[in-house]
């Protein structure tokens, strides 16, 4: 059996983050991470428009206190204050270590961290590294990761989280290589796994963005918080869904309907292409589906020719490569072709600010932490807005480091019965490459991605949900009809994407039953049989838990601890930009 006092589940920007502060702070221990792709491949590399913090580089004003009003305000009121007053009070500090770590930020001629203004923040408070902010933080994370001599157990699948007595022990991993099955014991376990975009059929997400960790922990018996909460990214680009980055409006993009109208002013008047992304993302599927879309059909343009050449190529490079690669425009002289595309969970496995998973009502699970995307901290609540998304990873991640070296002190390596789970995943995989029905996994998948998508995406109803709740109960019944064709061991990807599906499917089941359960609208979560906020009912975080049943639906109080010490500023308003 392998053994570790920690190990940290997925090597994007959460989980390199919290290895890198516990070798630094105590090299003795022994941490591994697990990540089914090598970390360099995490979908943090993919981050774009950048990481939010009040450095007052550009706007002298700035302070964490507002750099926190807009993050509560941006989630209509649903994230955790104490949570919230940790990640913008903190975030200054971490950009400066990124900094001093080597991560190569764009500059002011006078040499400090440049700012640019992003969606829902009222200063220009977004560091940057041009639009390629994740590439430049998490090669310089990883490269730490081989400083520090941390091991990585690169092209793992996690295919269990074991949990015994209310404690996490261990993880049950596969090898996809060789198909090699190990067990892990260990005093403590992160999971930081990101997020669950592939369950839609449009996402600007990666291929491994499939919820694993969301599933693994619900099947263990944790509670998934807050999964109505998708966040629709305003501009994907048309029709693949690949994501223009937001810095790109941060710039000076406008949003331009099939009438030639920037529709922002009727929508957003004082923040207009700089609203937060639910509000803009609804307004352009309004659009949209009045017929206003780019000659009336299914998009509308994101145009940056007013910018100029120079500008563009120097400030969103990459959204200038993208548009050339995948639709062969040119943007300095072409409007691109954009639509909202899924792509960031609000939702996740809940943690209080030191990264511990709760159970439910605030009972922390010994051994279990979560922190990046798979987790809810919840510094989201019911909208992110962008660029705080890095920013909870680098705090958070180095949060939960912290916390795991004071939870594994002189704490035991737990015992675990290596034979049981070591027979129970042989049986699981033997099971998969034994079924023998009619069904391919990429049939099954795309049924289970156009359900979700066509049940329950920008807006909802009552109606709709249950009848997307209906399919996917008819689709989790025939996953035991998919026939595999490698029975291979070498890189057999096929059970991967078996074992994938099922995570899909799981997730998404907590999603809509999470919807279907809220009677409101509320940031991402718009009802058009219910559509006003309900502070009353349902000012509070929903959690979902897997049973035999079915999901089990129940609630937990929101942190209001800023309303509390500044109730003029905190107090929940109606949500106007
Ligand atoms: C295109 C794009 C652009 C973005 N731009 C920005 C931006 O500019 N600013 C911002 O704030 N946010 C941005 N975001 C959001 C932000 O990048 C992500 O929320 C964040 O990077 C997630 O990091 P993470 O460490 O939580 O997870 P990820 O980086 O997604 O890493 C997940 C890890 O988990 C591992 N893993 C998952 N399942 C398993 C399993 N079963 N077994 C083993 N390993 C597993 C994976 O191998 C991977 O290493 C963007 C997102 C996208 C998609």
């Amino acid at each position: 059996m392998i053994e570790h006092d920690i190990v940290i589940v997925g090597g994007g920007l959460a989980g390199s983050r919290a290895a890198v502060e516990i070798a630094r702070t105590d090299p003795r221990l022994k941490v591994a991470i697990v990540s089914k792709v090598h970390p360099i491949r995490s979908h943090s590399v993919a981050a774009q428009g950048g990481i939010a913090a009040a450095l007052q580089n550009v706007d002298p004003n700035d302070d964490w206190l507002t750099h926190a009003f807009d993050t509560v305000k941006g989630s209509d009121y649903l994230a955790d204050q104490n949570a919230v007053e940790v990640l913008t009070k903190q975030a200054p500090s971490v950009i400066i270590d990124l900094e001093h770590m080597g991560v190569l930020f764009s500059r002011l001629p006078d040499g400090r961290i440049a700012q640019r203004p992003f969606g829902g923040h009222t200063n220009r408070r977004t560091c940057y590294a041009a639009d390629k902010t994740g590439h430049a933080m998490l090669h310089e994370l990883v490269s730490r990761l081989f400083q520090y001599k941390v091991p990585i157990y690169e092209e793992w699948y996690v295919l269990k989280l074991i949990v015994e007595e209310g404690e996490a022990r261990g993880l049950v991993i596969y090898h996809i290589p060789t198909a090699r099955i190990e067990v892990i014991r260990a005093k403590a376990i992160l999971f930081s796994t990101g997020g669950y975009g592939r369950a839609y059929n449009t996402t600007s997400n990666d291929y491994a963005s499939t919820g694993d960790g969301l599933c693994l922990a619900a099947m263990a018996g944790m509670p998934l918080q807050d999964m109505e909460f998708v966040q629709f990214h305003p501009t994907g680009l048309y029709p693949v869904g690949v994501l223009i980055s937001e810095a790109v409006r941060g710039e000076g993009a406008y949003l331009v309907n099939g009438e030639g109208e920037r529709f922002m002013e009727h929508y957003a008047p004082s923040k207009l292409e700089l609203a937060p992304r639910d509000i803009t993302s609804r307004a352009i599927d309004t659009e949209i589906r009045f017929g206003r879309g780019i000659q009336g059909g299914r998009y509308i343009h994101l145009d940056v020719r007013h910018l100029g050449k120079q500008r563009i190529m120097e400030r969103i490079p990459f959204a200038h490569d993208e548009a050339v690669r995948h639709l062969g425009i040119d943007i300095v002289y072409e409007p691109m072709p954009v639509r909202p595309t899924v792509h960031y969970s609000m939702g996740g496995i809940p943690t209080n600010v030191d990264c511990q998973v709760l159970s439910a009502h605030n009972q922390t699970v010994p051994g279990f932490f979560a922190a990046g995307e798979a987790a809810c901290a919840s510094v989201h609540g019911a909208n992110r807005l962008g660029s705080n998304s890095l920013l909870e990873c680098v705090v958070f991640g180095q949060r939960a480091g912290a916390s795991l070296v004071r939870h594994v002190q002189d704490r035991k390596l737990p015992s675990v019965n290596e034979q049981h789970y070591l027979d129970e995943a042989k049986g699981l995989l033997a099971g998969l490459l034994d079924q023998s029905g009619p069904l391919r996994i990429d049939q099954l998948r795309r049924g289970f991605q156009d359900t979700l998508t066509d049940h329950c995406s920008l807006f909802r109803e009552e109606a709709t949900l249950k009848a997307g709740l209906e399919q996917i109960a008819n689709l989790k019944a025939k996953y035991s009809q998919i026939r595999l064709d490698d029975r291979g061991t070498c890189y057999n990807t096929e059970i991967i994407e078996a074992l994938e599906l099922r995570s899909l499917i799981a997730v998404g089941e907590m999603i809509a039953t999470s919807a279907l359960a809220r009677e409101e609208s509320r940031g991402a979560h718009s009802r058009t049989d219910f559509p006003d906020r309900n502070d009353e009912k349902f000012l509070k975080h929903t959690l979902a838990y897997q049973t035999p049943e079915g999901v089990r639906i129940d609630y937990r109080p929101v942190d209001l601890s800023l309303q509390a010490r500044d109730p003029e500023r905190f107090t929940p308003q109606a949500r106007k930009y």
